[in-house]
């Protein structure tokens, strides 16, 4: 089902279901209105490949939206999978590893380029510390999730505090088990980078979202948790 998250694994058709089923549920982020989505075609993109360290290239989906058009607003917008970061070929499933490997801020640098599939010392340290940014800005929606959906879910008994992508997984965790109490369903523990890419891509795109912020947060985790 999840194949889409990884670069390695993606198939275009796979990553175009996922997005008519998100779209059902969410608005579109060209209108802000929900209605079907309309694809307009696809375009090129090159992503890098630890294995190989060179760039491959692979299919983004491009949409369109009628009603954007009429409004004079923008009404194409190219979707990112979730392993691709905007503006650069490295892949966030891989800088996400990268982190997973080296969580206490020391970078091994012959490690890290075989994750990330470059030489660059700067690209690693550049990718290392965004994947920071975005896991603090990651770990305090989900506690502003928590704390609004279900203020009464047990703590960890011992906090790894000191250790952001532990807390991080552990907010995860908490989010996870908040859902599988909401709906009494069991719930598989969901890709880390799916709780990064929302906030990888609106943080960065060339076109911030200024409205109401429909990939937040809270409409992923909904999504993820949606067996309808
Ligand atoms: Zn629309």
């Amino acid at each position: 089902m999840l194949e889409y998250f990884q670069a390695s694994s993606y198939k275009t058709a796979d990553f175009h279901f996922y997005l008519n089923l998100y779209f059902t549920h969410n608005v579109c982020i060209l209108c802000g209105q929900v209605h079907k989505l309309r694809f307009h075609g696809y375009v090129r993109r090159l992503v890098r490949s630890n294995e190989t360290y060179t760039n491959r290239p692979i299919l983004i989906c491009v949409i369109i939206c009628l009603s954007a058009k009429l409004a004079g607003k923008q009404y194409t917008k190219r979707m990112l999978p979730p392993f691709v970061t905007p503006e650069c070929n490295i892949c966030l499933d891989n800088a996400l590893q990268m982190y997973r490997a080296m969580p206490d801020g020391q970078i091994d640098y012959d490690k890290a380029s075989r994750l990330l599939g470059t030489i660059c010392t700067k690209t690693m340290r550049r990718h290392y510390l965004m994947v920071v940014v975005f896991t603090e800005t990651a770990v305090s929606l989900m506690a502003k999730y928590l704390a609004l959906t279900a203020p009464f879910v047990p703590q960890p008994e011992n906090p790894p505090y000191e250790e952001l992508f532990m807390l991080f997984v552990s907010m995860m965790q908490a989010v996870c088990d908040s859902e599988v109490k909401r709906s009494g369903k069991h719930h598989d523990l969901p890709p880390q980078a799916m709780f990064l890419h929302p906030i990888y891509v609106f943080k960065k795109s060339r076109t911030p979202w200024s409205g109401e912020k429909p990939l937040n947060l809270s409409s992923v985790i909904r999504l993820y948790f949606d067996t309808s």
